[in-house]
C-alpha cells in the first residue's frame, strides 16, 4: 500500500493531535504500510505506540497488537476509544480479564470489521477459540510490543511470547512489527529470530540520555548517605530502588523516623494504597517514593530529579529501564548506585533454586553488571556499549568517572596478552575464564579444561583476575575483542584486533574501582575513611578547602597524617552537616566519639564561625535515626524455614495452627522476605502440581489472590497446596 505524505500528516493531526512526527516514527509508519517487516528499538517515552497505532486506523482490516500487561493495554485502548464519535476507528482488547458477555462484544465487531487495534495477550492469542476467530479476520499486521520478553536475556521473560510465531502462521501471514525499548544485540538477535524477522528492517534511535549524570557509590553507611543526599535536595522528586520489599518498607521507614516525607511502593501492598501511594507521588504531595521494580511501569513523571538504587540491580537492562524515570524534561537529573560485591554473593544465592540455564543466563547478566559498577571508564560509554550502541566521545563530563578520572596505562602488552590467549585456546571463553587463565587461578571450569596446564596459564600473574577482567572489558569497548552473540559471552578477537596484535598501537587503559566487600547492612564507620575519593562529593566548596587546611595544619602540629585526624568522607559530611557541637560531629562518617572530642574542637569553631558569618541554615534534623527490631515470632518462623524445618514442627514449637503459621508466613513474605519453603513443598505437593499452580500465577493471574486461584484453578487443587505454592511464586518471581 502507498500512502502520500500530507494523508498521514493529516491524519496524525485529526487521530492524535499531533503536528509532527517524532524522531524515526514516519519512516517506521511508512515501512510497515508498504507491507515490510519491521523491528523498533527506541527509548520510553519515544512514541513507540504510534508507530503502530497510526497505521492501524490507516490500513485495511484489523491490527493485531500483542502486548504482556493488560493494565498498559487498558489504558492505550482508552486512549484511542477517544475516536468512536467519527466512527472511524476502533480499539478492542482481548484478555482474560474480560467477561463473557464483553468478549461477545468484542467478537462482533472483529467480525464485522469495526475493529481496527485488537490487543491482545499473549496466552489469549493461544487459545483455541480465539484463533479460530481471528482466522477469518482480515489481518493489516501484527505488532509486538516489548518485544524484548521473547528472549531468555531479556530483563522479563514470557515463554508465551515464544509461541507468537508459531500463532501468526496458523491466524494468517501479514507483515510483522516488533517493539522495545531495551534490547542488547544479544536480544535483538533472539527476537528477529523467533518471529522470523531477520530481513525486517531496522530501526534504532540512539539511547543515550545526555542529561542524566551517572554515579555509583561505595555501599558503605548507604542510609545515611542518602538520608545526607535528600537533605541536601529539598523538594526534589525522587524514586529510591530496592530489591526487597523488607528493604522498601525499612528505608520508607527510616526517611519518615528523619523527617522525610516518603512512602512505600511495592507488589505487596494492595491495588488501593498503591494507587494512593502513587497519586500522592505524582501530585507532589511526598517527594520521595520508595520502591522495588514494581514501581515505574507507566509512570511518566517529568520532573524526578534523581533515582538511586539502593541494592544493585540484577542486570543493566533494569537498570538502565528505571534510572530512565528520571529527567524526562530533559534537565539535569543523578542516578546514584549503591554497590558492594556481597550483594552480587547474596543475588546468585537467590538464583540457586533455579534451573541450571536460568542461573547460568541470571549470572552472566550480574556478572555485566559487575563489570558497569567498578568500572573506571565513562559509564555512559559502557551503558550504551552494552546496548549495542558506540558512544565516541572519550570523557561525557556527566558521571564520576569522568569527572574523576583515573589515571591510565599504556596497555599494549596487556591487551597482546589477552588476544595471545585467545587466539591459542581452540575454542572462545567467557571473560572471567580468560581472566582466570591469565592471573593463574583455578576453578572447576579450568581443571575441566585442564587449561591449568597450558603455557599462558599464570602468564599474567601478577595482577589478579579483577584486572584482566578490566582489559577484557576494554578490548570489547575498543572493538579489538567482540561477544559471540549465540554463545552469549563467549569472547573472539576481531579484525582490528588482529590488526592491533601484529602491530600494537598505543591504547590507555585504566584498572577498576576498588570496593569494599562488606555485608550492605553493615554500619562500620572506620571502614569508610579512604573511601572517600570513590564519592562525588559535593559539600560546602568553600568551608571543604578550609577544612582540609586545618586538618594540615594539625597533622604538622602533632605529626600525624591527616587521614588519622578526621578522613575526607568526614571533612566531606562536616562541609554538609555543619556540626558545630561534639555530638553533631559524632554523627559525621568515621569520627568516633574519642575522635570527636580529640581533634574535634578546632574543626567545630571553624565551622560555627563560618555558619555565623555566612549566615547558613544547617540542615535542622540530621542525626540518623534508627527503626526498631523485628518481633522475635517472625525472627524464628524465618530461621526455622532457612534450618529447613517441617512447617509442622515449626508450628508445634511455636504453639500454633499450621493455618495460623502459614499466615504468618504470608505477612512475612508480604513485607518482602524471601523464604526458601521448596524443601518442604517438594515433600507435600505433588511435582505436577506445583508446575500447574506456579504457572497460573506466573501466567495468568491478575492478582496473588488465594479465592482468584481457587476459583481459576478448580477443585483439583486444595487450598492449602494453592497457599504453599502462592508464596514460593511471590519469593521467587514477584518481589
Ligand atoms: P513508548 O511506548 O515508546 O514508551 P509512548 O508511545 O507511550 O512511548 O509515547 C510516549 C509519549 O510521547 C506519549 O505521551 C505520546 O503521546 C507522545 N508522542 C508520541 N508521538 C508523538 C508525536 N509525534 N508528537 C508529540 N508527542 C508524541
Ligand atoms: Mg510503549
Amino acid at each position: 500500500m502507498e500512502i502520500d505524505s500530507a494523508v498521514l500528516y493529516s491524519k496524525l493531526k485529526t487521530f492524535f493531535g499531533y503536528d509532527s512526527f517524532k524522531g524515526d516514527q514516519e519512516a517506521i509508519i511508512r515501512n510497515l504500510i508498504e507491507g515490510k517487516d519491521t523491528f523498533v528499538l527506541m527509548p520510553t517515552g519515544g512514541g513507540k505506540s504510534l508507530c503502530f497505532q497510526l497505521p492501524a486506523l490507516v490500513m485495511p482490516g484489523t491490527a493485531i497488537i500483542i502486548s504482556p500487561l493488560i493494565a498498559l493495554m487498558k489504558n492505550q485502548v482508552d486512549v484511542i476509544r477517544g475516536f468512536e464519535d467519527e466512527q472511524i476507528g476502533i480499539a478492542h482488547f482481548l484478555n482474560s480479564s474480560l467477561g463473557k458477555a464483553q468478549i461477545q462484544e468484542v467478537r462482533q465487531d472483529v467480525q464485522s470489521g469495526v475493529t481496527k487495534l485488537l490487543y491482545v495477550a499473549p496466552e489469549s492469542l493461544t487459545k483455541e477459540e480465539n484463533i479460530d476467530l481471528l482466522r477469518d479476520v482480515d489481518i493489516s499486521f501484527y505488532a509486538i510490543d516489548e518485544a524484548h520478553c521473547i528472549s531468555e536475556w531479556g530483563h522479563d521473560f514470557r515463554p508465551e511470547y515464544r509461541r507468537i510465531r508459531d500463532m501468526i502462521q496458523t491466524i494468517g501471514k501479514a507483515p510483522v512489527i516488533a517493539l522495545t525499548a531495551t534490547a542488547t544485540p544479544k536480544v535483538q538477535n533472539d527476537i528477529q529470530k523467533n518471529l522470523g524477522i531477520m530481513d525486517a528492517t531496522v530501526f534504532k534511535s540512539s539511547f543515550n540520555r545526555p542529561n542524566l549524570y551517572y554515579e555509583v557509590r561505595d555501599k558503605v553507611d548507604a542510609e545515611k548517605d542518602i538520608i545526607r543526599y535528600i537533605l541536601q535536595h529539598p523538594g526534589k522528586s525522587g524514586i529510591i530502588y530496592c530489591l526487597s520489599r523488607k528493604k522498601v518498607e525499612e528505608t520508607a521507614n527510616l526517611l519518615n523516623i528523619n523527617g522525610i516525607k516518603a512512602l512505600p511502593y511495592h507488589a505487596g501492598l494492595d491495588a488501593k494504597t498503591r494507587a494512593e501511594n502513587q497519586d500522592r507521588f505524582l501530585m507532589e504531595d511526598v517527594d520521595i517514593i520508595v520502591a522495588t521494580i514494581a514501581f515505574g511501569m507507566g509512570i511518566d513523571k517529568p520532573d524526578v530529579r534523581f533515582v538511586i538504587h539502593y541494592d544493585i540491580p540484577k542486570s543493566i537492562e533494569g537498570y538502565y529501564q528505571e534510572t530512565g524515570r528520571a529527567g524526562r524534561d530533559g534537565e539535569l537529573a543523578d542516578c546514584i548506585t549503591y554497590y558492594s560485591y556481597k550483594d552480587i554473593q547474596k543475588l546468585e544465592k537467590f538464583m540457586l533454586g533455579k534451573p541450571i540455564s536460568e542461573q547460568e543466563i541470571g549470572r552472566q547478566l550480574l556478572m555485566e553488571t559487575v563489570a558497569y559498577a567498578e568500572t573506571s571508564l565513562c559509564r555512559r560509554k559502557m551503558l550504551l556499549n552494552y546496548f549495542g550502541e558506540d558512544y565516541t566521545k572519550d570523557n561525557c563530563g556527566v558521571c564520576d568517572n569522568c569527572l574523576h578520572p583515573k589515571t591510565t596505562y599504556d596497555g599494549r602488552k596487556e591487551m597482546s596478552l589477552v588476544i595471545r590467549l585467545i587466539k591459542s585456546l581452540p575454542e572462545h571463553f567467557k571473560i572471567e575464564h580468560l581472566a582466570y587463565i591469565l592471573s593463574g587461578r583455578v576453578n572447576a571450569m579450568i581443571k575441566s579444561y585442564e587449561h591449568d596446564t597450558i603455557p599462558l596459564f599464570g602468564e599474567g600473574k601478577n595482577h589478579d583476575d579483577k584486572f584482566w577482567c578490566a582489559v577484557i572489558h576494554q578490548g570489547l569497548l575498543l572493538h579489538l575483542l567482540e561477544k559471540e552473540i549465540e554463545s552469549y559471552g563467549r569472547i573472539y578477537v576481531t579484525k582490528k584486533g588482529e590488526e592491533f596484535y601484529s602491530s600494537p598501537w598505543e591504547i590507555r587503559l585504566v584498572e577498576d574501582r576498588v570496593f569494599s566487600n562488606k555485608a550492605s547492612d553493615d554500619d562500620d564507620d572506620d571502614a569508610a575513611n579512604d573511601k572517600a575519593a570513590m564519592k562525588g562529593g559535593g559539600g560546602d566548596p568553600i568551608l571543604l578547602p578550609m577544612l582540609k587546611n586545618l586538618r594540615k595544619d594539625m597533622s604538622k602540629k602533632l605529626n600525624l597524617q591527616p587521614w588519622i585526624i578526621f578522613g575526607d568522607p568526614a571533612l566531606e559530611d562536616m562541609s554538609i552537616l555543619y556540626p558545630i557541637t561534639f555530638n553533631e560531629l559524632h554523627s559525621c562518617q568515621g569520627v568516633g566519639e574519642g575522635k570527636a572530642r580529640k581533634y574535634g574542637k578546632e574543626f567545630i569553631e571553624l565551622i560555627k564561625a563560618y555558619v555565623e558569618e555566612n549566615d547558613i541554615t544547617r540542615p535542622a534534623e540530621y542525626v540518623v535515626k534508627s527503626a526498631p527490631t523485628r518481633s522475635a515470632d517472625k525472627i524464628f518462623i524465618i530461621q526455622s524455614v532457612d534450618r529447613k524445618l517441617a512447617l509442622e514442627d515449626i508450628a508445634d514449637a511455636r504453639g500454633l495452627e499450621m493455618n495460623k503459621l502459614i499466615e504468618d508466613i504470608e505477612g512475612i513474605v508480604s513485607t518482602g522476605t524471601k523464604l526458601d519453603l521448596n524443601y518442604y513443598i517438594r515433600q507435600v505437593v505433588d511435582d505436577d502440581i506445583v508446575d500447574e499452580i506456579f504457572d497460573y500465577f506466573k501466567n495468568e493471574a491478575t492478582s496473588d489472590s488465594v479465592e482468584e486461584a481457587m476459583q481459576a484453578l478448580g477443585s483439583d487443587y486444595d487450598e492449602m497446596e494453592i497457599r504453599l505454592v502462592r508464596l514460593k511464586f511471590l519469593c521467587e518471581v514477584a518481589s
